[in-house]
């Protein structure tokens, strides 16, 4: 009877999310990590197919023409969306599914899925360590980093409306919560589930 759920978690770019996720992964028991598509150019490193689908301007629009985006923001300048399909079908096996996505995407997420998504904002301890791991990474020029972190004054605004607050310190500590907030996560029910239970609980 039970559907899977959502864990949406959201930070500024350079907040430490993919470390946390790696890290916890084997803690967390199944889940389906919603991989993105976007228009942005692949860092060094980064796969097609496995960080992200990297699409062109024109390819991102017709997806969003079709519907087939759960969600898609603008965010640096590009575009960022989370495909439907693939997350009905993890959610339809139950899954535990993760999304790295922005505070709009969040927003779209809680209007469309409210009652089965928690949410936890991951960030470094400050402002300026946020700059040191940008820089650190050593991915992104200079331009980039600075427009990164002038959107990160203002996502660390929407802090409030998340389930919980990760502060990434230390990988571990950090990976530590992460573990106890997916575990919960997966625990939330469905409205639906909910009334069909109390229906069961009723008559049996
Ligand atoms: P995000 O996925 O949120 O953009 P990353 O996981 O890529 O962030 O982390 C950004 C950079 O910071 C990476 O170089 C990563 O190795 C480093 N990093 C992550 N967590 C920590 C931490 N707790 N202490 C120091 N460096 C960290
Ligand atoms: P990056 O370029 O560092 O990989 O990601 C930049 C920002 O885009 C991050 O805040 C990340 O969470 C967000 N993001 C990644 N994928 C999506 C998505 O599918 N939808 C939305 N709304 N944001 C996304």
């Amino acid at each position: 009877m039970r559907r899977g759920a959502i864990l949406v978690l959201s930070g500024p770019s350079g907040a430490g999310k993919s470390t946390i996720i790696n890290a916890a992964a084997d803690e967390i028991g199944e889940y389906y990590f919603s991989i993105s598509t976007t228009t942005r150019a692949p860092r060094m490193g980064e796969k097609d197919g496995v960080d992200y689908f990297f699409v062109t301007k024109e390819v991102f629009e017709e997806d969003i023409k079709a519907g087939n985006f759960l969600e898609y923001a603008e965010v640096h300048g590009n575009y960022y969306g989370t495909s439907l399909k693939p997350v009905r079908e993890a959610l339809d096996q139950d899954k535990l599914v993760i999304f790295d996505i922005d505070i709009q995407g969040h927003r779209l997420v809680r209007a469309k899925m409210n009652d089965i998504t928690t949410s936890a904002f991951i960030t470094p301890p400050t402002l300026k360590e946020l700059e040191t791991r940008l820089r650190a990474r050593c991915t992104d020029d200079e331009a980039v980093i600075l427009r990164r972190i002038e959107n990160a004054k203002e996502e660390i605004r929407a802090l409030g409306e998340y389930d919980f607050t990760i502060i990434n310190d230390t990988v571990d500590a950090a990976a530590e919560k992460f573990v106890i907030v997916a575990k919960a996560a997966r625990l939330k029910q469905s409205t639906e589930d909910e009334v069909e239970f109390i229906r069961s609980w009723l008559n049996t």
